[in-house]
């Protein structure tokens, strides 16, 4: 299964993956998909938000036991965020099969479609629109950098966009959600496998300086209002501040007017993006940056605006789910089953709110996510797929 995917959508100059809501490549992985299916008699459904599911039993039985992860990918992306997950769910059919086990809950493979939002600018469309988190007016009005609308997408994919929306019936039918995912950091050390405990809150935050464009080699340093000092001041307090609340505060991207190299700015902005082990340490961040900015601004000259543009609370899983799964892990091995939290957001974090949900992740031996670059050793793959095998043999066969 992982050769075959691997060539799927990878970019031949930088080895990253572009596998995309709707595009080309995404349309190679859902026929990837519909063939394991079809290859273990698996009954194979899109759902009307596009995401697809691969039946081991019959779904209308209910409490149905839902393994799986997303194919699409980030810009340049790597090979096992999101796929590890698929590939280890149908993997882990497999294995039960090998054992004997006989599920008594109808068992199904999912792939959510859209998770990364690389196209359209949602992270994980497929299973907010599912849990009705988006809704059908504001999905259908996302467009991409082509000016693409998604509604329009999903049609020349074969979709129909006028159908999407929340699927209460389908959520009413399943029992548990397991997303087995590659750790995103370095947090499992000595451990193979590990359980979530919570995904952080998080949110991104538009800061507008607002100076005074002028020329760089005529005007005085005293009567300069310059916006760029001022977004400097906030860059290194939010580093200053995540340090000292134990969170993360990252400026990653940064608009300037007019952008000239022999002007002074007339306006910056930036995107904080923050993540906090609590809402408390997260607002408390955000704050502290915001009054650096605003006492450096008022040294400038400058005028600090603060657009909150989007906030996650946190996610805290299934205690009972997640103690069972680490406990048939343990069982089943004789390990340890750390439980960690993450800063990264996932389909998980958003079925949470409508089942109880529960995520194994699987080593990263350099933390490097979001990139080419990303890895895994087979050994903890195969342990990865070993553990999800238990867990569902845990939570569907007794
Ligand atoms: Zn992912």
């Amino acid at each position: 299964m992982w050769r075959e995917l691997l060539p799927v959508g990878r970019h031949g100059a930088t080895g990253g993956y572009r596998r995309h809501a709707w595009n080309s490549a995404d349309a190679e992985c859902r026929a990837w998909f519909e063939e394991q299916a079809r290859a273990r008699g698996l009954a194979c459904e899109t759902d009307r938000n596009g995401n697809q599911w691969a039946w081991w039993g019959d779904p209308e039985a209910g409490d149905a036991v839902v393994t799986g992860s997303h194919l699409d990918s980030v810009p340049d992306g790597g090979a096992y965020d999101g796929p590890l997950g698929v590939v280890s769910a149908f993997a882990a059919v497999d294995a039960l099969r090998e054992r004997g086990a006989r599920p008594r809950r109808p068992l199904a493979v999912v792939n959510f479609g859209d998770e990364e939002g690389a196209r359209f600018g949602v992270a994980c469309v497929g299973s907010r629109l599912t849990t009705g988190m988006l809704t059908p007016d504001q999905a259908r009005a996302l467009t991409d950098a082509d000016g693409v609308r998604l509604g329009d997408a999903m049609e020349r994919a074969g979709r129909d966009p006028e159908a999407i929306g929340h699927d209460t019936e389908r959520l009413a039918g399943i029992g548990a959600f397991v997303e087995l995912h590659i750790e995103q950091g370095r947090a499992l050390g000595e451990h193979e496998v590990g359980v979530a405990s919570a995904i952080w809150p998080h949110g991104r935050w538009r800061f507008d300086f607002h100076g005074e464009a002028n020329h760089a080699g005529t005007t005085r340093l005293d009567d300069r209002r310059d916006p760029m000092l001022t977004y400097a001041a906030a860059v290194l307090a939010a580093r200053e501040q995540a340090a000292a609340t134990g969170s993360l505060a990252t400026f990653g991207r940064v608009a300037v007017e007019p952008n000239g190299t022999n002007a002074i700015a007339s306006l910056v902005r930036g995107w904080l993006d923050s993540r906090a082990p609590d809402q408390a340490a997260l607002d408390a961040t955000v704050q502290a940056v915001r009054r650096a900015a605003e006492e450096q601004g008022d040294r400038d000259g400058v005028r600090v605006r603060l657009t909150r543009e989007s906030v996650t609370p946190v996610v805290d899983f299934d205690a009972a789910l997640r103690d069972r799964l680490a406990a048939a892990i343990t069982a089943a091995t004789g390990r340890e089953v750390p439980a960690l939290p993450t800063g990264a957001g996932h389909d998980a974090g958003i079925l949470a709110a409508a089942v109880p949900t529960a995520m194994l992740f699987v080593r990263n031996p350099t933390g490097v996510s979001h990139s080419p670059h990303e890895a895994a050793e087979e050994s903890d793959c195969l342990a990865g797929a070993a553990a999800l095998t238990d867990v569902l043999e845990e939570l569907a066969c007794r």
